[in-house]
């Protein structure tokens, strides 16, 4: 029952082992499940008696109540305690950690309103449903360079540990925030960026301001009420926050991936659209401003909806909706949009939902049948006005279409039905690029100025929080993306966690016995392989304009054999995955047709002859992507070459070379799918976090009412079993998190053996020497490295602090 890789720490002595089993895991509310006898000695303020010992808890409960062995216990206990041991975990111990033991312990927490919860150096945050006082500028004040054990487990504490794992050692951080939608993701995300923000005390107030209403800006526009979620991410948003290198802040740039156009369109049963639509509605009304944008104000837009359940009234009058408008623009003016774009924003809003309300009839001619007219020229004319283009043009190219065949151009009239697709694929194409445009201006105006600080030279921490994983009654190519996104964040999470630290145990001849873990490698070859993979056959199935939807199915049948997909029998085109996180049915209806995302030539070119400068701008390429492929190119190039190996070498580095050359081809060659695209950004996500350290946050739902204080244990142990928090458990407390070369170790912590002038050589006994000065146990040697435990860096640091 003990590790007998390491050396033996005084209290691994079979007497004290012997007693952990019955011990009472809830007696002490802090926070780490298996800290305890750390817990237990720092009761102790001063140093205890044996009396004082006798009436602990883990003592009286210890050596089957058997008081004489107690005594002895104790005696020992203070023996080595005298001998000048330091006692600082018991990670050591086998202690056999069940999903039982953490869910009671969890739930005895969130009982007291303990969100938080320490595993390992994961932190898990348990969503409160209702507002907490601790997250104040006191709060931010009480974990600022604090030793984790100083204080409850808390967000800041994470927030605050990356800050200072760049400070002291110039490299980049990340932070990982995952969990199912509604878990807490996008909360933590802001209060990880408030105590950041905290922390990067930039003379500059005016810039710390700017960064906390990024935020609330984007997400005014990424964000929708859903049936799980009243402010649900519709997108993927990476945060970076960039600092010098003595750690101010010096600015900050967002990238988003995969928004939910769709939405824009159309929503279910329950669902709004994106909020900034109703936010404009309730704000404008107040400033008697509906008509100067030509907002439909008689009956709530299609677009809005479509059903026929809201009042305007409702809208317009709501003091939710307008003080959020407030906030948007207040933020859009301290971020440093101009007026002219802030106007230019709202009439493209509007301009989106006057052109959902055009309508279309057929109109049947002798020589015509499948001609469409619009009946509503009203709708049409404020559109086309909003947007400074011509009704007419408008009206043709949502209408009708030109195909050039054997050189030879010929217009073809469009159904009443194409002509609705046209215009919402007009619809979805504009709010897609005015989302990016937003992103794309607050990164420049958010740049990190030249000025201050040479751009190579600064350092940033990202926030990850990404759509959580999504399994709903009827899951449709969204939810595919979405998942897929997931698998390869737990795929990455997996990597980081098991893989390389088992690959480097072996290569450094290091003895650590091997923890087991659900690999979802397969599932993401399945995925993402080439040619053969998921996204392949779909994209290759959109090529052909034959193709439908069962076809597509059939083509999935016919390639992909693999446990991990299935057809049902008895239901039409659908299909089955088992993902890391539990099985999914996915509808296959109109996949193709998302995946091809096609905007007609003819609506482009319409648009590009608008005399609003934003619009131009919006459509001056084909595709606006292509820019932001370009530039991040020398980045994934550069980062591809310091991917750990299992991500830098075979299918994942071929699939980045073969998304760098997709860019040239897609204006070139062919149209560029959302899979591709998709496929690129995933790639490009991972790249951003594999050169930082990273730092993981798992939110966990505790209820699906969104009830305070209502804990449902088997909704926990769902989400805790398919995270890998139980293996993380395990090889955590076995496992060495932390792998420094001799020589990096030596340069970093030499002062804590040597004196600042004596320059020691980098070796391993020096290396050694260090080690032992700072009197940590449970280290190992490598070959060419020092194998620490997740709490020996913390220590190290906070020794560092102390002499220099
Ligand atoms: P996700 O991004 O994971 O989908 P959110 O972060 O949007 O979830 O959280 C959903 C809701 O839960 C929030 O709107 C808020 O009401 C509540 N919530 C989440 N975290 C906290 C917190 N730390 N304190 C108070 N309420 C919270
Ligand atoms: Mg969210």
């Amino acid at each position: 029952r003990r590790n007998t890789s390491v050396g033996t720490p005084f209290w691994m002595a079979p007497e004290v082992i012997a007693c952990e089993q019955q011990y009472d895991y809830s007696y002490d509310a802090r926070c780490d499940v298996w800290s305890l006898v750390f817990n237990f000695f720092s009761d102790f303020e001063a140093r205890p008696s044996v009396t004082h010992l006798l009436e602990h808890p883990f003592i009286k409960q210890a050596q089957g109540k058997d008081v004489a062995l107690q005594q002895q216990l104790a005696a020992l206990i203070l023996e080595q305690q005298e001998a000048g041991y330091e006692i600082i975990c018991c990670s050591d111990i086998h202690v056999q950690i069940s999903v039982e033991t953490i869910i009671s312990h969890l739930q005895k927490r969130y009982d007291e309103l303990q969100v938080y919860t320490y595993v390992g150096d994961i932190l898990i945050a348990l969503n409160p449903f209702q507002n907490l006082s601790i997250y104040s500028p006191q709060f931010s004040k009480l974990y600022h360079g604090m030793k984790r054990a100083d204080n409850p487990p808390h967000i800041f504490a994470t927030a605050d540990a990356a800050y200072r794992g760049m400070v002291t050692f110039c490299k980049d951080q990340c932070i990982i925030i995952s969990g199912e939608s509604g878990a807490g993701k996008t909360e933590s995300a802001h209060l990880i960026v408030q105590h950041l923000t905290f922390l990067g005390k930039a003379n500059n107030r005016t810039l710390r301001e700017k960064i906390l209403q990024v935020n609330p800006l984007v997400e005014a526009f990424g964000n929708a009420c859903t049936a799980i979620n009243d402010n649900s991410s519709r997108f993927g948003k990476y945060l970076e926050m960039k600092f010098t290198p003595t750690g101010a802040v010096i600015g900050a740039k967002i990238s988003e991936y995969l928004l939910e156009k769709s939405r824009v369109i159309k929503q279910a049963t329950g669902e709004k659209n994106f909020h900034i639509f109703y936010y404009i509605y309730a704000g404008l009304y107040h400033q008697d401003k509906l008509k100067t944008y030509s907002l439909p104000d008689r009956t709530p837009p299609r677009y809005i909806d479509s059903q026929h359940r809201t009042v305007m009234q409702d809208i317009v009058s709501s003091k939710l909706y307008k003080e959020q408008f407030d906030a948007i623009q207040e933020g859009f003016r301290n971020i440093g949009f101009t007026e002219e774009e802030v106007n230019s924003v709202y009439r493209i809003l509007s301009a989106i939902l006057n052109t959902g309300n055009i309508e279309f009839a057929s109109i049947t001619t002798q020589h015509q049948t499948d001609k469409s007219e619009v009946p509503n020229a009203e709708a049409l004319e404020t559109a086309a006005s909003l947007l400074s283009i011509g009704p007419e043009e408008l009206q043709e190219a949502l209408t009708s279409q030109c195909v050039v065949t054997r050189g030879e151009t010929i217009i073809r009239t469009n159904t009443v039905d194409k002509a609705a697709d046209v215009r919402d694929a007009m619809s979805k194409a504009l709010y897609g690029r005015l989302f990016s445009w937003i992103v794309n201006r607050i990164n420049s105006l958010l740049q990190p100025d030249m000025n201050i600080c040479a751009a190579e030279s600064g350092m940033n921490v990202g926030i990850l929080d990404i759509f959580g994983f999504e399994n709903f009654k009827k899951n449709s190519f969204e939810q595919l993306c979405i998942n897929i996104a997931n698998e390869q964040i737990q795929f990455y999470f997996n990597q980081h966690i098991f893989a390389l630290e088992q690959m480097e145990y072996q290569s450094e001849g290091v003895d650590a016995s091997l923890v087991e873990y659900e690999d979802n490698r397969p599932i993401l070859d399945m995925f993402l392989q080439k040619p053969m993979g998921l996204l392949s056959l779909m994209d290759e199935e959109s090529r052909f304009p034959q193709a439908t939807d069962q076809t597509l199915v059939d083509k999935f049948e016919d390639n992909l054999r693999c446990k991990y997909f299935w057809i049902p029998k008895r239901v039409e085109l659908c299909f089955g995955i088992q993902h890391y996180a539990g099985k999914v049915m996915y509808n296959v209806n109109g996949f193709l047709e998302k995946n091809r995302d096609t905007l007609p030539a003819d609506i482009v070119v319409v648009l590009r002859t608008s005399e609003n400068k934003l619009l131009q701008q919006l459509f001056s390429s084909p595709l606006t992507k292509t820019g932001n492929l370009a530039t991040s190119r020398a980045r994934v190039t550069a980062a591809s070459r310091s991917l750990p190996p299992q991500l830098g070498s075979g299918r994942t580095k071929v699939d980045t070379m073969e998304m760098m050359r997709h860019p040239e081809e897609t204006t070139s060659m062919r149209r560029q799918t959302v899979a591709s695209y998709f496929r690129y950004s995933l790639m490009d996500l991972l790249s951003k976090m594999v050169v930082g350290q990273p730092h993981f946050v798992r939110c966990i739902k505790p209820n699906d009412d969104r009830q305070a204080l209502r804990f449902c244990k088997e909704r926990v142990m769902v989400q805790l079993r398919y995270t890998g928090i139980l293996e993380t458990v395990n090889i955590r407390r076995q496992g060495y998190s932390h792998r420094i070369t001799f020589e990096e170790f030596v340069n970093r912590y030499y002062y804590l053996a040597f004196r600042a002038h004596q320059m020691p050589e980098t070796s391993r006994e020096n290396a050694v020497a260090i080690l032992q000065r700072a009197k940590l146990e449970g280290w190992v040697l490598g070959t060419t490295k020092v194998f620490l435990r997740y709490y020996h860096v913390e220590q190290l640091n906070l020794l560092l602090r102390e002499v220099i």
